[in-house]
């Protein structure tokens, strides 16, 4: 079985662009609307030679019903079966009741975490990251995934964790 990485986050933080810079595919969809990705997408990324299973979901919103409650379903499944997880959250908003609402979900699990502050291209990363680390989680990395940035530090950590 190849190890699992799960993406997780509330809406439009930028899972997408993330599985698709990992798997090197456009089969995410990626888009500036929240709650895109309506299932759970699994693609294969090839990270130092090692083969990985990653996971796209939909987002956990944290006031779930209809197809919202069906998407955080997905989401909860997609933790369930990953090796590792990583959490984004949007450094451009600043944490929001959705991230607390997600994270209080991850501490019940019994797997390694990395919370990715995305979207830190063009504005103080130290800054950004300095609220997440009051979620409590010790892995807390600054992200750029529409560019790229952060992303080999990223798959150096998940070595690390797994
Ligand atoms: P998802 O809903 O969590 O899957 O988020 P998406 O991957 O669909 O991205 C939501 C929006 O954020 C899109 O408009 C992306 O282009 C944008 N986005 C994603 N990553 C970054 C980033 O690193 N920097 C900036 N500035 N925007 C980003
Ligand atoms: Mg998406």
């Amino acid at each position: 079985m190849l190890p699992v990485i799960a993406l997780v986050g509330r809406p439009n933080v930028g899972k997408s662009t993330l599985f698709n810079r990992l798997t090197k595919s456009r089969d995410a969809l990626v888009a500036n609307l929240p709650g895109l990705t309506r299932d759970r997408q699994y693609g294969q990324a090839t990270l130092k030679g090692q083969k990985f299973i990653v996971v796209d979901t939909g987002g956990i919103a944290g006031d779930e019903e209809g197809i919202d409650g069906l998407m955080a379903g997905q989401s909860l499944q997609a933790i369930n079966e990953a090796n590792i997880v990583l959490f984004l959250v949007d450094a451009r908003t600043g944490m929001t009741a959705a991230d607390e609402f997600v994270a209080s979900h991850l501490r019940r699990q019994n797997k390694p975490i990395i919370v990715l502050v995305n979207k830190v291209d063009g504005i103080h990363a130290e800054a950004a990251l300095s609220d997440y680390y009051s979620l409590g989680y010790q892995t807390v990395l600054p992200l750029a995934a529409a560019h790229g940035r952060g992303v080999n530090t990223l798959v150096d950590t998940i070595f690390d964790e797994l």
